[in-house]
Order: C-alpha cells, then structure tokens, then sequence
C-alpha cells in the first residue's frame, strides 16, 4: 500500500448474506404470527440495492385492538410473575440475542442500511446488553424505588412502543427490556421501513417461551402508530421518532390518563477547544456525524471550534472524511454505508442544497464511487455556517455537519445553547476543569467529553425541549415504567 490513507485500496471483504429471510411476515400478536384483519401486506426492501427483501404486514385498528387485548389479558399473570422469574426470561433474550447475533446484524444491515461493522459491533451487543441489564434489575426494583409496605413497585401496565428505522433492534431493546423488568407488556410498533429484526426478535421471545401475550409486535406505517396512540386501554405511550410526530402524540394524548415519554429529534453541539487532541477530537467527529450515515438523533451536527485551531481542524477533518469507505453496508471495511429510504436521502439532499444556496461551502468526499443502485449520500461538512442558516438550525439526519467557530468559551457556550433541542453534546478539551464548567451550562440530556456517541444501558439518555422527555437507560429510565 503506498500513497496517503484516501488512496489505499481494499478487496471487498462480504459479510454472507445467508439468513433466512420469509417471504411475508404477519403480525406477532398473543404470541403467534398471525395475517392483518385487512389481508394487506407491503414491501420491505434493502436501500443499499432497492432489492424487496419481505412482505410485512400492515396492521389496521383491528389488529392493534387485538394486540392491546392480549397485552391486557397478559399482564395480570405477567405482573404476578415473580420477579426472579421475570428476570431469567428477560436474561434469556439476552442470550439468544448474543447467539443469533450474526443474523440480527446481517438482517439489520440488509433492511437498514447500516454498515455491518456498526450492527455487528454496536447494534446487536447492545441490545443484548440492554436486556442483561434489565434483568438485574427485576428483583432489585424495591431498592431503587422503595414502597410504604416493602413490596415490589406496581408497573404502569399496557405500554404503547413506537419506534423509528436508525436503530430498529436497539430501539426495539430499549423499549421492551425496561418494560418488562418492570412488570409491564408491551404493543411494539418498529418503522414501516426497518421491521425485519423486530420480527426476528419475535421469534426469539417464542424460543424463550415468553406468556403469549406479553409482548406483541404490530407492524405497518405512521396509521397504525395513530392506531396504538388513540387506543383506549393503553396506560403508557414511549415514542421515538421526529419532532413533528412527537408533537402530534402529545396533542393527541393530552387530556387522557396515559403517560407518556418522548425521545425526539436533536442539532446536537460538538464543540472543539483550542487546548484539545486535535486528532482524537477528529475521530470523535467522524462518529459524532458520519457513524450510521448521520441518521442518528444525538448526533453532532453542529460542530464548534474554537477560531485559533479552526484551520487545523477543517483540514484534518477534510483528510479523514476522504479516508471514508462509502459503499456496500455488507463490505467489512465499509464506513458508510446506504441512506434509509429515498424519502431520507430526498430530505437528506434538500438539506444540502439549502447550505449551498445561503451562501455555506459545501466539502464533500467525491473520491468515491457510488454503487449504481441503492440511496447514497456522500459524506460532507459545511464551513462559513451562520447560526441563522437553515443547515445550522434544522435537523437533517443525514451524514452532513455544519461547522461554525468561536472565539471564547461564553461564546462557544452561546452558540451550543442556540437551538430548540437538547438531545446531546460533546466537548473536547485536555483541562478537566474547563469540561465541567462548560458542561454546566449546556442544556442538553447526555453529555460526552472527550468522546462522543458512547451509550451504556446503565446511562440515562434522553433530552430537553424539543428533543422530548423522559429518559431511557438506568434507573431513571426505569421509573418510567412503573406507576
Ligand atoms: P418518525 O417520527 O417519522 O417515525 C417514527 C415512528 O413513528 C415510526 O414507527 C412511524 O411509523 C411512527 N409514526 C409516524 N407517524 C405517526 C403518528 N402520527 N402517530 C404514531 N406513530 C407514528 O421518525 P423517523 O423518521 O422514523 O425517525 C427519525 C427521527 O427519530 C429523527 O427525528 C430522530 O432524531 C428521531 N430519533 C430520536 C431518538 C431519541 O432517542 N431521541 C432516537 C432515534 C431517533
């Protein structure tokens, strides 16, 4: 190999894609797949070929009735379940999560998108991790949130889990292992675009014999979300998604004795001090924005650095980003891998075109070539971003970073807080003093220093403002799933 990282050359190094994939899938509802009451299915595809890959059903009210039904009729036995008992279903999940690891991570990347280095290393560990988590905590329950007489805390009851297509499994997991640990049953809705592994995972809670019932998996589009949202005899809705979906949830929930807990969008701040490792601030960059394509709610889309290193740092970033592997999500070497759908790569370039028309300039890795079919988007930064520009303010959820300086660290303050979300943020800096106190003054859920996009089923994670409330992970995301 000769000549600078961008120019070295690779032989493809495939994942198998041998996993069984059925042609049509129903809905797992009271423990058994079973078709939607309207007989309609839709197609799942790969977005790395466009290729159909299943037929999923798409749920109507009917379906979801019966799924809430079932939850409902599971979860006086569920409750009464000893939490010892609870807690080895849950740890057997886990198990079979980690055994059928490889499949879960090659079917995640085939209906996602994702490259198999992230679902491999990242997506499938975690959510086993999730549920290994969630286990020990059955019996611990009582520790965590005493009661007057001793007992275990009561669960909230038929939970409603709607999920997007970024993390479909992942999400999935931290839905549903919470949930359960807690003594609740779920309704699982995953994204009409990514239902594959939610249905695998299905399958898995038949191998570990869950009681029917206890969790059901509706599939089908933003209708039969509406559907589980509006049904009457839900006690709890736990939504991921958009912003815009958020609000509507809210409205719709308002005035109703459900509870509910949102985790939304984000335009999360990377900031960049002077006295920072340059290099490894870089890295932590490239998977602040580039990991998952950028379609990741917490990502760092807004990168901040302080004036003196500006220079430096856009040059090292336009070196790495030229070292990115794009392309086929299967390739072990690759980087990045297919945007989710055509809609997101429409958004996606939108987007782009918007920084370029107000004036931004627009770096992109044009080095690669793009496989012919499929959605792809070449990984970018913006610089000469204004905080008004629209890339500064909106949420693109695509591998695309607007970058912006500052001078002092009030300023560099100024401009992270300048947003209508609070997800997440990131700050790098050798002096741990100055991590803290800048750390202080971020309104934002999760805050990494010195790293960025780390996530541990211990950790809450969630944010403020339009970002949603609630959190997800630890103790405080168990809360939310008891009364
Ligand atoms: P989305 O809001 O379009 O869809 C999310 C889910 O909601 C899907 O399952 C969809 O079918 C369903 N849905 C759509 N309309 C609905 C309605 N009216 N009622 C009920 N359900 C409905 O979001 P998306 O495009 O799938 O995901 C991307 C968004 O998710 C981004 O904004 C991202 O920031 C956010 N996200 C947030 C987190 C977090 O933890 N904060 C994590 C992942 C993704």
């Amino acid at each position: 190999m000769t000549g600078s990282a961008a120019n070295w050359q690779y032989a493809p190094a495939p994942e198998s894609t041998k996993v069984e994939i059925k042609t049509q899938y129903g809905l797992f509802i009271d423990g058994a797949f079973r078709d939607p009451m309207s007989g309609r299915f839709f197609d799942t595809i790969n977005p790395a070929t466009e290729a159909p890959l299943a037929r999923i059903a798409e749920a109507d009210g009917r379906d979801v009735d019966s799924a809430v039904q079932a939850a409902r009729k599971a979860l006086k036995r569920w409750r009464r379940t000893p939490a010892i008992e609870r807690a080895k279903y849950l740890y057997r999940i886990a198990r079979r999560i980690q055994e059928r690891a490889r499949e879960l991570a090659v079917l995640e990347t085939m209906n996602n998108g994702k490259p198999i280095r992230e679902t491999r290393d990242e997506d499938v560990p975690l959510a086993a991790a999730h549920f290994f988590h969630h286990a020990g905590w059955c019996d611990k329950l009582h520790f965590a949130f005493p009661t007057s007489d001793g007992k275990h805390p009561a669960s909230v009851g038929v939970c409603g889990q709607i999920i997007p297509w970024n993390f479909p499994l992942l999400m999935a997991a931290w839905k549903i292992a919470p949930a359960l640990a807690c003594g609740n049953t779920v309704v699982l809705k995953p994204a009409e675009t990514t239902s594959l592994t939610a249905l695998r995972l299905a399958e898995i809670l038949q191998e570990v014999d869950l009681p029917p019932g206890v969790v059901n998996i509706i599939t089908g589009g933003g209708e039969s979300g509406r559907e589980i949202v509006a049904h009457h005899d839900i006690d709890k809705i736990a939504f991921t998604g958009s912003t815009e979906v958020g609000r509507s949830i809210a409205t719709s929930v308002a005035g109703t004795k459900k509870r509910l807990t949102l985790e939304l969008g984000g335009k999360s701040p990377n900031i960049i001090f002077a006295d920072a490792a340059i290099d490894q601030a870089i890295e932590g960059v490239v998977s602040a924005i580039w990991a998952n394509q950028g379609q990741v709610c917490c990502a760092g889309s807004r990168l901040l650095v302080e004036e003196s290193v500006a220079d430096e740092v856009i040059a090292k970033l336009r070196h790495r980003m030229k070292s990115l592997r794009v392309g086929d999500p299967l390739d072990k070497n690759t980087d990045v891998g297919a945007i989710n759908s055509r809609a997101q790569l429409d958004r996606i370039e939108h987007y782009i075109k918007a920084g370029i028309a107000e004036g931004a300039a627009h770096n992109a890795h044009n080095d690669v070539a793009l496989p012919p079919k499929g959605f792809w988007c070449r990984p970018c930064f913006f610089t000469g971003v204004q905080p008004a520009h629209t890339i500064a303010r909106e949420e693109i959820f695509g591998p695309v970073l607007a970058v912006m300086t500052f001078r002092t660290p009030d300023e560099a303050v100024a401009r992270a807080n300048n947003t209508m979300y609070g997800l997440s943020a990131g700050i790098w800096t050798s002096r741990g003093s100055k991590a803290y106190e800048i750390a202080r003054q971020i309104k934002a859920g999760v805050i990494w220093c010195n790293t960025f996009n780390q996530f541990d089923p211990a950790a809450p994670f969630g944010g403020y403002r339009e970002s949603g409330f609630g959190r997800e992970g630890g103790r405080s995301g168990l809360a939310a799933y008891l009364a």
